[in-house]
């Protein structure tokens, strides 16, 4: 037998089915040097509290070692389910969290995960945006739902397009099938858009007269900038009809990987019983530190530095954009007041996608809107994040993506 020789497995429909995410193909260049990337998702690694969560590692191994180096309940860690209660009220001042509520998760992806398990079959109908966090649309694909997109305006999805598929669905009897609508609903990723205060309520109400759930993921409230936080749309509908997703990915370290859900208790328990499947339970060792770290230190205290560091870069990316981009007829872009995205959008008959190679060929690095919508089609838009790149490489970025811009412009002959 030859081990260069490729063998061909008789793979699951599943397996034949996924694809390796198109980020990964167009970011394999990202981090060569003098690259400037705008393309990663991911929170500034000199925002992570090192040195508190050291110690405390150091702490619960030695004093918790029967807790923290053995199997845990599937549930996970009661100690970090009450520390999270406690900061559920705090946040969202969303009273009678009871423990039943709560489940920890491997982050907030084996929550999504898990939720297309116990909620979809094949062919039934989901709700998402356009444009979707990718994250989400893969775990849901896995269950082979079919995908009603609903477009993105200034202040969250487009609730009579909503209301259109509903009196469809509806109509031909097959209201029963949508399990659930998927929004992103404070400084959406990729986008950059919080729903507003009436979208919130319009979804909800809707939710309640065609029965069907909504799953609330909210990794990034905790991480405004400025303005008001907005009610999660939890507070309006309960647990009977919302269920909650956040994730201390963003706000403490993605290492980690404490996502939480707060739903019913009759969800909670059929994600344990899917879950148990799955892992058999989370890291003991990584829920008790982040119990622990939350119990110690508060940690909205500790996220200022970051936030004021995300805010600034969010500024320079917004003053840049207007300096080099503010002079194109019909290119807009988000003003989010958190999070770490702006969604730039060209003007009509721009593609992101095709502009890339000149972008790479200048060495600055997005990711082309066609990544985030449901069904793969070309977009005039881009994910740029600004929370990586030193404050001088955000405008230089900007700058050559302006000169690519124009390359691409020039090529295609664009006006
Ligand atoms: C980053 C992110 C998550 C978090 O994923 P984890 O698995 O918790 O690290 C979830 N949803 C959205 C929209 C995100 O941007």
């Amino acid at each position: 037998m030859k081990l260069s020789e490729e063998k061909v497995y008789r793979f699951s429909e599943l397996a034949n089915k996924v694809k390796a995410s198109m980020i990964r193909e167009l970011l394999k260049y990202a981090n060569l040097p003098g690259a400037i990337s705008f393309g990663g998702g991911t929170p500034d690694p000199e925002t992570f509290p090192r040195e508190e969560l050291a110690q405390l590692a150091a702490e619960v191994i030695q004093k918790e070692y029967k807790y923290t180096l053995q199997y845990a309940t599937t549930e996970g860690d009661p100690e970090l389910v009450k520390q999270i209660i406690h900061l559920i009220k705090r946040v969202y001042d969303v009273d009678g969290v009871e423990p039943e509520n709560v489940l920890i998760t491997a982050g907030s992806q084996q929550a999504l995960e898990l939720i297309g398990k116990v909620l979809l079959d094949k062919d039934d109908y989901v709700i998402v945006g356009d444009p979707e966090y990718l994250g989400a649309l893969g775990a849901f694909r896995m269950r082979d739902p079919r995908f009603l997109v609903v477009r993105f305006e200034d202040d969250g999805p487009d609730i009579n397009q909503v209301e259109s598929y509903l009196k469809k669905l509806d109509a031909s009897g097959q209201i029963h099938r949508l399990k659930f609508l998927y929004l992103v609903s404070n400084f959406q990723n990729p986008s950059g858009i919080t729903t507003s205060l009436e979208k919130r309520k319009a979804l909800v109400e809707l939710a309640e007269k065609y029965d069907f759930l909504i799953v609330e993921d909210d990794p990034y409230g905790a991480l405004r900038f400025e303005g008001e936080m907005l009610p999660p749309l939890l507070k309006f509908g309960g647990t009977q009809r919302v269920i909650l997703l956040n994730t201390f990915s963003k706000i403490l370290c993605p290492g980690l990987r404490i996502g939480v859900v707060v739903a019913d208790k009759t969800i909670i328990r059929k994600l344990v019983l899917v879950k148990q499947s799955t892992d058999l339970c989370g890291p003991a060792l990584n829920m008790r530190l982040t119990a622990r770290y939350l119990e110690r230190y508060d940690i909205l205290q500790q996220i200022k530095p970051a936030i004021e560091l995300y805010r600034r870069k969010r500024d320079v990316m917004l003053d840049a954009l207007k300096e080099y981009f503010g002079d194109v007829p019909g290119a807009k872009w988000t003003k989010p007041e958190g999070g770490l995205f702006v969604w730039v959008t060209l003007p009509e008959g721009y593609d992101t996608m095709e502009m890339f190679k000149f972008a790479e060929e200048r060495k600055v690095f997005y990711i082309p809107g066609q990544a985030f919508r449901p069904f793969d089609e070309p977009s005039s838009s881009m994910r740029m994040s600004f929370c990586l790149p030193p404050f001088e490489k955000i405008v230089e970025g900007v700058r050559k993506l302006k000169e690519a811009f124009l390359a691409y412009k020039a090529y295609k002959g664009l006006r």
